[in-house]
């Protein structure tokens, strides 16, 4: 049983920037104001995140990394209600079975922390108390140490710094309520520093420079009974007409339900209308964060496929499509 874990596990995560991801998404969740990521050697020696959330309970430890163990389901009985995004309580569950995990954390309730590790899904030995702030800190060190193969695939250390950093400044877009740092261990100065208070634009000045903030432009797109109907529930990101011709090209920044998505027949979509007003078809930066009424987001998508489905996709690109041209067309360069 132990190595199907192993496996499935190791599908799960194929590098530290997925466990990250699900961690991150895990403080949200859990209304983190601020979340703050340790690096050690591009996330493969250890991943630490930090957050201001509500903390666990104490009583819920021992199962926290068991597989299916998720305080999100809203409605059990009757899974085609389930009000949360697919895939639940199988991040926690999957990183302990490939890497070594400890959790420290305290609820507002609690008189002090409480420190628990875990390995393979189960808790080792007894929750021991220690000093702590309300909040959590996730630590999870020597990732892949027993799945060799997966370890030789990552790339360079700083390549998984890149990603690492590279998802942080995508997902403080998208929750600009929240503040975020990132920092290498070791080093006195943070990589990456996000107050909690900064707009989207200044997020997005701050990750990919002041020639992507510039000319950016809220996008808002009415969502009209029609779109509705095709379970579109709210639209709005941010665009800029700005040509980046001589600069690196950006992946759009799609968020589906709160999570970072891709999604190619968006991305072919949108490309094409944003080649009718820039030259050569360059694209320019997008964010854009849609909300779908659940049960029509594929649930049993997996987590690190980042690749989403959901029903009536054609209908509600073209929609979005549509807006997104105007929008385009009604600015001048
Ligand atoms: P899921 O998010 O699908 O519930 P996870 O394996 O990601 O599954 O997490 C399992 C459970 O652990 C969550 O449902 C939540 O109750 C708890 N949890 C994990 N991380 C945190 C955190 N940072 N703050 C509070 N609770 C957390
Ligand atoms: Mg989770």
């Amino acid at each position: 049983v132990s190595v199907i874990n192993k496996i499935a596990a190791g599908e799960i995560v194929i590098a530290p920037v997925n466990a990250l991801k699900e961690m991150m998404e895990n403080s949200i969740d859990a209304k983190a104001t601020m979340i703050d990521v340790l690096v050690k050697e591009g996330g493969i020696k250890l991943l630490q995140i930090t957050d201001n959330g509500s903390g666990i309970n104490k009583e819920d430890l021992p199962i926290l990394c068991e597989r299916f163990t998720t305080s999100k389901l809203a409605i059990f009985e009757d899974l085609s209600k389930i009000e949360t995004f697919g895939f639940r309580g199988e991040a926690l569950a999957s990183i302990s079975h490939i890497a070594r995990v400890t959790v420290t954390t305290k609820t507002e309730k609690d008189e002090c922390a409480w420190k628990a590790s875990f390995s393979e899904g189960k808790m080792l030995g007894d929750p021991k108390p220690v000093a702590g702030k309300t909040g959590t800190i996730i630590t999870v060190e020597d990732l892949f140490y027993n799945i060799p193969s997966r370890l030789k695939a990552l790339r360079s250390p700083a390549d998984e710094f890149n990603k690492i950093l590279d998802v942080i400044g995508r997902y403080s877009i998208n929750n600009d309520n929240v503040g975020f740092s990132c920092k290498k261990f070791g080093d006195s100065k943070v990589a990456l520093m996000i107050k909690s208070d900064l707009s989207k634009k200044d997020r997005v000045r701050i990750i990919f420079g002041a020639h992507v903030s510039t000319k950016l432009m809220e996008l808002h797109i009415d969502v009209t009974n029609d779109v509705e109907k095709n379970g579109l529930l709210s639209a709005s990101g941010l665009i800029t007409n700005l040509d980046f011709t001589n600069k690196k090209p950006i992946q759009p920044a799609f968020f589906i339900n709160g999570r970072l998505v891709s999604c190619d027949p968006m991305r072919r979509s949108f490309n094409q209308i944003y080649s009718t007003f820039l030259p050569k078809g360059n694209k320019s930066f997008m964010y854009l964060a849609l909300t779908i009424r659940p049960q029509n987001v594929d649930v049993n998508i997996h987590p690190t496929k980042r690749e989403v489905r959901f029903l009536h996709e054609e209908e509600i690109i073209d929609a979005l499509a549509f807006q997104l041209q105007e929008k385009l067309a009604s600015i001048d360069t």
